[in-house]
């Protein structure tokens, strides 16, 4: 009997564990990977403290490319598929060459949203953090500038100013909601928050809504809707994301905001299934890391028969700032030892 062939769509946690695991449980198989990035799989948790110059661009990675050829996988990095076609069991890449597959895993993450809404936003100067090469062509503007503003006042948002701070430069966070952290924090809890990252070089502009980045000079000027003017060299959008899942749709596959799965990752086509940031189980998408290795890991074992569906955890995204405990935050508060009224 011939192996069974997967491909895999996605060389990001859900993936590559998924492929990992597959190998384990089914060592004859065939796993083929693909991703548009050329780079062997790493995390993307680190890239704040990569542009805060804590940690070297090499260590961000957590395989090499010889590990794919020791897992026995075949790997396409570096190769955007452009359709797959569920009916044919084929994918294509965006070079046109066909691979046939038994088993479609879709891992197609996520990319960072850049509300249209507001004008300018993909102005040169305005930069977003989602991969390597958005690290690296941020660092390269750090080395020229004096001044940043950071588009969002949400997790990544903080550690991203946190480490632009850290490297010299003053910065402005903008942020949309008045306070910051609304969905981890309440209103005591992110006074005091706030009260510990507010320096004279690092400030927040709460409540407010960007409406447009104009181009002036070597620099860029926010315009909000409370009539700021706000001059900086450089912008880095952190609104949260975007799901990946336009392959999906062009396909025919059940999307809403992500590729809608059930509790064994099966999309509404036979044989492929999405896991991790792109897809959407039981009415939510989890824009984790842990749970994108949780759900990989989870659908190798329902494929090898090892399990029958996925239960997913609790998950507790924390804040990665030096000096900052998100639950100590929230004892203080709870004590009453801030001196912040409660509300
Ligand atoms: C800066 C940053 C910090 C973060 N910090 C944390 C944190 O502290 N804690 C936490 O839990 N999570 C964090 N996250 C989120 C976490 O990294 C994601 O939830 C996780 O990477 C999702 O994994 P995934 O495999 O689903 O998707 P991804 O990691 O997005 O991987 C998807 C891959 O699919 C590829 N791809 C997409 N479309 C195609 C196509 N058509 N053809 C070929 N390849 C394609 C992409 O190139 C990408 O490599 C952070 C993310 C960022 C960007």
């Amino acid at each position: 009997m011939q192996a069974e062939k997967f491909i895999i769509i996605g060389n990001g946690p859900a993936g590559f564990y998924a492929a990992k695991k597959l190998r384990t449980n089914i060592p004859d198989c065939s796993i083929t990977m693909f991703d548009r990035e050329p780079l062997p799989f790493y995390t993307k948790i680190r890239l704040p403290d990569l542009i805060a110059g804590k940690v070297e661009e090499k260590k961000l990675f957590l395989s090499s490319s010889e590990d794919y050829e020791k897992f026995g996988m075949e790997n396409h990095l570096g190769t955007e598929v452009a359709s797959i076609n569920p009916k044919d069991k084929n994918i294509v890449s965006s070079s046109g060459q066909i691979f046939h597959y038994d088993k479609l895993l879709i891992a197609t993450g996520a990319k960072a949203f850049r509300p249209n809404t507001i004008k300018g936003i993909s102005n040169d100067g305005v930069y977003v953090l989602r991969t390597i090469s958005d690290a690296r062509k941020i660092m390269e503007k750090m080395r020229t500038s004096q001044k940043a503003v950071v588009l969002g006042g949400g997790l990544l948002g903080i550690e991203l100013a946190q480490a632009l701070n850290g490297k010299g430069l003053k910065v402005d966070v903008i942020e949309f909601f008045p306070r910051l952290l609304p969905k981890q924090l309440n209103q005591v809890e992110a006074a005091i928050l706030l009260g510990k990252l507010k320096k004279t070089d690092f400030s927040f502009l709460l409540d407010r809504i960007t409406t447009e980045i104009i181009s002036s000079g070597n620099g860029l000027v926010i315009r909000t809707n409370r009539n700021d003017e706000i001059n900086t060299d450089f912008i880095v959008v952190s609104a949260g994301i975007k799901t990946e899942i336009n392959l999906a749709e062009y396909s025919g596959l059940k999307t809403e905001f992500g590729i809608i799965v059930n509790d064994k990752f099966e999309t509404s086509g036979k044989d492929v299934y999405a896991i991790g940031d792109c897809a959407q189980f039981n009415g939510k998408t989890f824009g984790l890391w842990a749970a994108a290795k949780e759900q990989g890991e989870a659908l190798a074992d329902i494929l090898s028969g090892k399990r029958t569906e996925y239960k997913p955890s609790a998950f507790n995204p924390i804040l990665k700032v030096t000096g900052i405990n998100l639950d100590e935050i929230r004892k203080e508060a709870n004590d009453g030892s801030a001196g912040v009224r409660k509300f």
